[in-house]
C-alpha cells in the first residue's frame, strides 16, 4: 500500500476546525454591492472594502468595457516587455498627479506593491522597523527581503524610537507602517513616525491601502490628512478598495520608481494587469477627485455608527474610520455572533487569528458610501438586540 504524502493536511484541517479557525468561502451570485445575492437570498453586505461604492459605478464599468473592446483582455506579458499599455502609462501619470508626487508605479495588487517595494529597498545587512499590526503583505515583504525585522508594539512611537536608537551597525533602515489598520480601523501616529524617520535618517514607507480615496482633502490618504504627505518618501496605495477596482501602486520620486522598475521581482516577473483594469481605475480616480462628498459622507456616517455602537455597549476599540471592529475576544463567540447576524441577512465577517492576534477576535464592520441610512439602521437595530 502506498503512503499518501498529503494525508497530514487532513489532520491540520481538522485541528483548525476544532479551534473554530477553519475558513469557508461563499460564492455570491450577483455583483459585489451593498446588497448581495447569495443562494437566492438578499443579504446586506458589511464586508467590503469598496468604501465609495465605485465597484458598480457605471462610469467605471463603461471605461473598462470600452478599453476592452479596443484591446484584448489579457495583457500577455510583463510590463517590462509588451504588457505595458498606454492606459497603464496614463493611469500612472494620473496617479502621480492625484498623489502630488513625481512618479507612480502600478502593481497587479496591493499585496504585490508592498512586497515589491520592501524587497527592493532593503536586504541582508539592513533593518526594518515594522508595526506589530501591519498587513500580511508587509510582513511577507519584510520576511522575503532578508533584512533584520524589528517589530514595535502597535502605534508605540516611544518604543519605536528606542528600537531605532539601539539598532546599530545596519546599512539601511526602513520604517514601515499601515496608515489605517485594516482590522481595527485605527490610525498610525504618522506625525510622530515621520519625525522619527527624519531625526534618525531612516527611510519611511506608509501603506495607505484603506485610506486612499477616503481620508485627506484630496483623498490621498492619512499622510495628507495629517499634513505629512511630502515627508513620506514611499507611499503605497490600492486600487482595490475605495477605488473599487483591482491593483496597487507605489508613489514617490522618479528615482524610487526607476529603482522599483529595475529591481522589484514581483513587478518584473509577473504579467501586467489588463489594460482595461487600468482604464477602469482612471475613471474611478476621476470620481474620487470630483466627488469629495462621497468620502465626507462616509466619514460622518462612520462616526455616528461608532458612537451608537458604543452606546449599545459594544467595544469598538480605537477605530477612527469607516472600518469599525466589534472586539469580542475569542473566536467561538465571534463566529456565533457573525452567524446570528447572518441568519438575519446581515453579513459582518468574524475575524480570527491569524488575521488578528490571539484574544482579539472581532466582527469587522466595513461601511461604504453605498450603504443607505436604512441599511445601516437595520444593522444597528439588530446589534442592539444582541448586545449584552
Ligand atoms: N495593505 C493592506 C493594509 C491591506 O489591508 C491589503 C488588503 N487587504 C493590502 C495591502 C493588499 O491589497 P490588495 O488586496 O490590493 O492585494
Amino acid at each position: 500500500m502506498s503512503i499518501d504524502p498529503l494525508a497530514w493536511i487532513d489532520d491540520e484541517l481538522s485541528l483548525l476546525d476544532d479551534r473554530r479557525l477553519l475558513r469557508h468561502r461563499t460564492a455570491r451570485d450577483g455583483p459585489q454591492a451593498a446588497e448581495l445575492l447569495i443562494d437566492g437570498r438578499k443579504i446586506l453586505n458589511f464586508t467590503s472594502n469598496d468604501y465609495l461604492g465605485l465597484a458598480t459605478d457605471h462610469r467605471v464599468i463603461e471605461a473598462a468595457k470600452q478599453c476592452m473592446q479596443e484591446e484584448a483582455w489579457g495583457s500577455g506579458a510583463s510590463p517590462l516587455v509588451t504588457g505595458y499599455a498606454a492606459s497603464h502609462r496614463q493611469l500612472e501619470s494620473e496617479l502621480a498627479e492625484f498623489e502630488g508626487t513625481a512618479a507612480a508605479l502600478l502593481f497587479s495588487s496591493g499585496f504585490a506593491a508592498n512586497v515589491g517595494a520592501i524587497t527592493t529597498l532593503v536586504g541582508r545587512g539592513d533593518v526594518i522597523f515594522s508595526d506589530e499590526r501591519n498587513h500580511a503583505s508587509i510582513i511577507d515583504g519584510c520576511r522575503l527581503s532578508g533584512a533584520r525585522v524589528q517589530i514595535y508594539p502597535h502605534r508605540d512611537a516611544d518604543y519605536l524610537e528606542k528600537m531605532i536608537q539601539q539598532a546599530a551597525g545596519f546599512r539601511r533602515r526602513l520604517i514601515v507602517t499601515d496608515s489605517l489598520f485594516s482590522m481595527d480601523g485605527d490610525l498610525a501616529r504618522l506625525v510622530e513616525v515621520v519625525n522619527l524617520a527624519e531625526r534618525y535618517g531612516a527611510m519611511l514607507m506608509v501603506d495607505e491601502a484603506h485610506a486612499t480615496g477616503v481620508f485627506g482633502e484630496k483623498g490621498r490618504g492619512l499622510a495628507e490628512h495629517f499634513g505629512v504627505e511630502d515627508r513620506v518618501q514611499i507611499r503605497v496605495g490600492t486600487l482595490s478598495k475605495a477605488l473599487g477596482c483591482a491593483g496597487g501602486f507605489v508613489v514617490g520620486s522618479q528615482r524610487l520608481i526607476d529603482w522599483l522598475v529595475n529591481r522589484a521581482r514581483v513587478y518584473i516577473f509577473s504579467t501586467a494587469q489588463p489594460a482595461a483594469s487600468a482604464a477602469a481605475a482612471q475613471a474611478s480616480l476621476g470620481i474620487v477627485r470630483d466627488e469629495p462628498q462621497r468620502r465626507t459622507r462616509l466619514l460622518i456616517k462612520s462616526g455616528q455608527v461608532r458612537r451608537q455602537l458604543q452606546q449599545q455597549g459594544w467595544n469598538v476599540g480605537e477605530s477612527e474610520s469607516q472600518i469599525i471592529p466589534i472586539i469580542v475576544g475569542n473566536p467561538k463567540e465571534t463566529m456565533e455572533l457573525a452567524g446570528k447576524l447572518r441568519e438575519k441577512d446581515l453579513w459582518v465577517p468574524g475575524i480570527r487569528p491569524p488575521s488578528v492576534p490571539e484574544g482579539r477576535s472581532l466582527l469587522r464592520i466595513s461601511l461604504s458610501y453605498a450603504h443607505t441610512d436604512e441599511m445601516i439602521e437595520s444593522l444597528l437595530q439588530t446589534l442592539a438586540g444582541m448586545a449584552k
